[in-house]
């Protein structure tokens, strides 16, 4: 990249002066001006590039600019641009029909949103009506999004300035092994008592009051927490049992961030209701939907939905769908991101583990991992508190400058950094974005010396 500084104070001044940004206090953020990407990689106006560990927030599973998917969006642009979701169309046809192939048998459907939030908020809206329940029941570790029932869902701190947005749900302990809140010393014991925890949460609620569960099958930004052996199947049990909706959240672990189609296909359980977003398109253009089981689509044979979107099923977002399809089957995606994963990523996490002092746990699968860091290994002390901000967060603070300094853009999220690299990165720039999180935790090292 070429350091343009005129541009660089233009690009900075619209947005300083009139983009108004997510989840922030306006006068205290700085973002970064990008002027492009390709791959693996980003660049800014000041001559800097940034190996993208965080694949945006976590939806560029196949990269900046990919060829295909930008092809893809140029020729339906030049086709046909927009068409709204009462009309058939064939690029929205031919993605629904592509994803039902790959949803487990007996998920024939698919309700097309603008991203993950709507997705969710629409599955609960369908788990309400086919089991004619309200409550809702899902994880304080958790993010489901943006919107008044999807927010409610929602378990982490951006939930408490919106309550109560939807009065009708609830939250429950999801399992968490490094942090058991069952005193569980085994995967096997953290599974039976959180199972044990949510039977006895459905039973006090009301197992007649509640419409939906709904579960990230690998919860992501609030800790990358893979589900030991039988929960997820414990999940379903109970769900049948109380005449409850599963929904999966495949938001962010859909589309083979794992390694597979669909995160749930790694524990051994199948939902009845699929949301997705994020890596079905890459985020090129934004799409999001609900994979519906037959069971549930039946419902609304005769009864009308009572839902939709302008945007639904928008064919410039279907197209780059299409594409993904095609590329993950020409270029063994699934496949690349098992092997980079057990062969590259999980051996030197557990190095880095072993080495550095301030490293709790690792954790992870395919291309999505967690390092837990800790003041202490023995208390399990996190690095930094729950929720912190400003000076609290300063020791994760100097972990992200320092891998910025060296290149890499990371992901971090309370006492966590998270690898989430866009599924096509090379095994070079892999391996070299490791070296640069193995060095910058010499400063998280320094600061639990102190
Ligand atoms: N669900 C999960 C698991 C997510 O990670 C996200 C976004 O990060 C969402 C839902 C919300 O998706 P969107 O931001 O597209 O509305």
């Amino acid at each position: 990249p070429i350091a343009d500084p005129a541009a660089d104070a233009a690009v900075r001044g619209d947005d300083r002066s009139h983009v108004f940004h997510s989840w922030s206090a306006q006068a205290l953020i700085d973002p970064l001006p990008v002027a492009g990407g390709a791959g693996a990689t980003f660049w800014d106006y000041a001559g800097n590039s940034y190996l993208d560990f965080s694949s945006q927030l976590v939806n560029l599973n196949l990269g900046h600019q990919h060829p295909d998917l930008v092809a893809a969006i140029q020729e339906q642009a030049g086709r046909l641009a927009t068409i709204q979701p009462s009309m058939a169309n064939a690029t929205r046809g031919e993605l629904a029909r592509r994803i039902s192939e790959i949803a487990p048998d007996g998920f024939s459907k698919v309700f097309f949103t603008n991203g993950g939030a709507d997705a969710n908020e629409n599955a609960v809206r369908m788990a309400r009506l086919v089991t004619g329940k309200r409550k809702v029941l899902a994880m304080y570790r958790s993010y489901h999004g943006n919107t008044s029932t999807a927010i409610t869902l929602t378990g982490d701190p951006r939930r408490w300035a919106n309550e109560p947005a939807d009065a009708s749900v609830v939250h429950f302990f999801g399992p968490y092994a490094y942090r058991s809140p069952f005193h569980a010393d085994s995967p096997e014991q953290e599974a039976e008592r959180a199972l044990a925890h949510l039977e006895q949460t459905i039973i006090l609620e009301g197992a007649s009051t509640i419409g939906a569960i709904i579960i990230e099958s690998v919860v992501g930004t609030n800790g990358v927490l893979i589900p030991p052996p039988g929960y997820l199947p414990g999940v379903r049990e109970l769900c049948d049992r109380y005449g409850i909706v599963y929904i999966a959240d495949e938001v962010m672990v859909g589309f083979g961030r794992l390694g597979t189609w669909w995160g749930f296909e790694n524990f051994d359980v199948v939902p009845d209701l699929i949301t997705f977003a994020k890596g079905v398109n890459s985020g090129y253009v934004p799409l999001g939907g609900v994979v519906i089981s037959d069971r549930i689509a039946a419902h609304f044979d005769t009864v009308s939905f009572p839902g939709g979107l302008t945007y639904s099923g928008h064919p410039l977002a279907c197209a780059p769908g299409v594409a993904t399809f095609e590329v993950f089957r020409r270029d063994g995606i699934l496949e690349r991101v098992r092997d980079l994963g057990e062969r590259v990523v999980r051996p030197r996490l557990e190095q880095m583990a072993a080495r550095h002092p301030s490293v709790g746990e690792v954790r992870g699968l395919g291309l999505f991992w967690a390092i837990e860091l800790v003041r202490d290994r023995q208390s399990r002390e996190p690095l930094v508190p729950f929720n912190a901000a400003g000076a609290d967060a300063a020791p994760m603070a100097a972990f992200a400058a320092a891998c910025k300094k060296a290149g890499l853009w990371p992901f971090t999220h309370f006492n966590r950094v998270h690898v989430a690299p866009p599924l096509i990165i090379s095994e070079d720039d892999l391996v070299r974005g490791l070296d640069v999180i193995d060095r910058a935790l010499e400063v998280t090292d320094a600061e639990v010396a102190s």
